[in-house]
C-alpha cells in the first residue's frame, strides 16, 4: 500500500508526508478469496449463498448469540429495521420518528425515505448521546403522534448500560418502539463490557469502507426478538417470508456473496484492528485531555472510526483545523452541521432546545485514524493540535 506508481504523495513530489484523515483498509483479495471460493464452488452469488449463511453464524457468535440479517448498507438496514419495528408495534400510522440531530444525515434520510417526518431532539453533554429527558418530554407531549424512536450510538459508542435501559423503559412507557442506529459501532462495548447489538431492540451497523469494520458497502441488523428478526429478514428480501410469496412490502437490501466473503475475512482480523485503534485513541486522550480537549464518556469501548474529540472552545477548533490544513494533517469537523441545520431537513420540527448539539457542532473534531497509523504520525497529529491550542490560549 502506498508505494505504487499511482501514489498521489509521490506524484505530487511533496516533501511533507501528509497524514490523511482516514486510510481505510479492507481485507486483501487473497483473504477474501479464501471464503469467496465457497460461493464459486456452489455457483451461488446472492440470495443467501454459503458466505452469507456462514457470516450470519459468525457475526452472531461474535456478538454473543443474536439474530443477524446482513444487509447491503446501514441506511437500507435502518429502513428495514424501522419499518419492521413499526409494523410489529402497530404504530406506523403516526407521522413522526424521533431522533437526535447530532448524527450523520443517513439516520434522517432513512426516516424520510420511509415517508415519516423526523422530529429532532438534543443530545447530552457527557457522552454526546440522545438526551433521555428530552426523549421522555417529546414522547409525553407528542403522545400518539410518534411512530418510532430512532436512537443513535454517537460515533458508534454505546451509552452506558443504564442509559440504554432508560431509553427502552421510556419508549415502553409511552408505547413507542425503539430502533438503534449503531452504524459505526460494530464491536463496541458499553461500561459493563457488553458488546452492542445483543438485545431485543433492533440494532443496525454499517460495514462501509470508512467504518472500522470495513468491507466497502455493507451492514447488519441484529435483534433477539424472533418476530422482528423474521420481519427484517423478509423486508430486506422483497418481503419474502417463505418461498416467493411477498408477505410484506419489502425492498432489496441483501448482501451479496463477495461482500459476505469480505466480511468473513474482516472478522478474522477484527480484534487486532479494534485493539490498534483503541491504543491510538488512548494516546490521543492521554495527550490531549490535559489541554482541555474532551472525549465521550465511556469512549474506551468505542470503535474509533476517527479520533473523535471536542476542542475546549470554537476558536480552538478553528485554529486546529487551520493548523491541520497547513501541516497536511487530515483533521475534520464532525459533526459541524447538525442534521436539523441541513437544507433537506430545515422544515422538520425540533423539540426543545438544541443547546448541547449546537455547542458540540461548534467544537467537535475528528483526528486522523487508521489501523496502521504509525507512532510517528500520531505524535505529529498530537503536536499539531497542542501547538494550535496553545497559540489560541496565548492570544
Ligand atoms: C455511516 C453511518 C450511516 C450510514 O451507513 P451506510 O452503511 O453508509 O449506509 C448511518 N448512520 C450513521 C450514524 C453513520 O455513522
Amino acid at each position: 500500500m502506498g508505494t505504487g506508481p499511482r501514489d498521489p504523495r509521490r506524484a505530487g513530489g511533496d516533501p511533507v508526508n501528509p497524514i490523511p484523515f482516514l486510510r481505510p483498509q479492507l481485507p486483501s483479495l487473497a483473504e477474501i478469496d479464501a471464503y469467496y471460493r465457497l460461493a464459486e464452488e456452489a455457483r451461488f452469488y446472492s440470495n443467501g449463498g454459503p458466505c452469507e449463511r456462514l457470516l450470519r453464524t459468525r457475526l452472531s457468535d461474535y456478538l454473543g448469540g443474536v439474530g443477524c440479517v446482513p444487509v447491503d448498507n446501514a441506511t437500507n438496514g435502518i429502513i428495514v429495521a424501522v419499518r419492521a419495528t413499526m409494523d410489529a408495534a402497530g404504530t406506523g400510522d403516526r407521522p413522526f420518528v424521533v431522533l437526535p440531530s447530532y448524527t450523520f444525515v443517513a439516520t434522517a434520510g432513512a426516516v424520510r425515505m420511509l415517508g415519516y417526518q423526523p422530529l429532532f431532539i438534543d443530545v447530552e453533554p457527557g457522552a454526546w448521546q440522545m438526551d433521555g429527558e428530552a426523549l421522555a418530554d417529546v414522547l409525553s407531549q407528542r403522545h400518539g403522534e410518534v411512530a418510532a424512536v430512532l436512537g443513535t450510538h454517537t460515533f458508534g459508542l454505546p451509552p452506558s448500560a443504564a442509559v440504554q435501559r432508560r431509553w427502552q423503559e421510556t419508549c415502553r412507557e409511552y408505547g413507542v418502539p425503539l430502533v438503534i442506529d449503531a452504524a459505526a459501532g460494530f464491536g463496541a462495548e458499553d461500561d459493563t463490557g457488553t458488546r452492542t447489538g445483543r438485545d431485543q431492540v433492533a440494532h443496525v451497523f454499517s460495514f462501509h469502507a470508512t467504518k472500522t469494520f470495513a468491507i466497502g458497502e455493507g451492514g447488519l441488523v441484529t435483534t433477539l426478538d424472533e418476530d422482528l428478526l423474521e420481519r427484517c429478514d423478509a423486508l430486506h428480501s422483497f418481503g419474502f417470508a417463505s418461498g416467493r410469496v411477498a408477505t410484506y412490502a419489502g425492498i432489496n437490501a441483501k448482501m451479496d456473496e463477495l461482500h459476505a466473503a469480505s466480511a468473513l475475512a474482516m472478522l478474522d482480523g477484527y480484534d487486532t484492528v479494534l485493539g490498534r485503534r483503541r491504543d491510538i485513541a488512548a494516546f490521543y486522550r492521554e495527550q490531549l485531555e490535559p489541554h482541555g480537549f474532551a472525549f465521550q464518556t465511556g469512549s474506551a469501548g468505542g470503535t474509533w472510526q476517527a479520533g473523535y474529540v471536542a476542542a475546549p472552545n470554537a476558536a480552538t477548533r478553528t485554529a486546529v483545523l487551520a493548523a491541520g490544513a497547513e501541516a497536511k494533517v487530515g483533521v475534520g469537523a464532525y459533526y459541524d452541521r447538525p442534521v436539523h441545520r441541513h437544507p433537506a431537513y430545515a422544515d422538520a420540527p425540533v423539540h426543545g432546545s438544541m443547546t448541547v448539539t449546537d455547542d458540540l457542532a461548534s467544537r467537535a473534531l475528528a483526528l486522523p485514524m487508521a489501523n496502521d497509523l504509525s507512532d510517528e504520525d500520531r505524535d505529529r497529529v498530537v503536536s499539531v493540535v497542542i501547538d494550535a491550542a496553545k497559540q489560541v490560549d496565548a492570544s
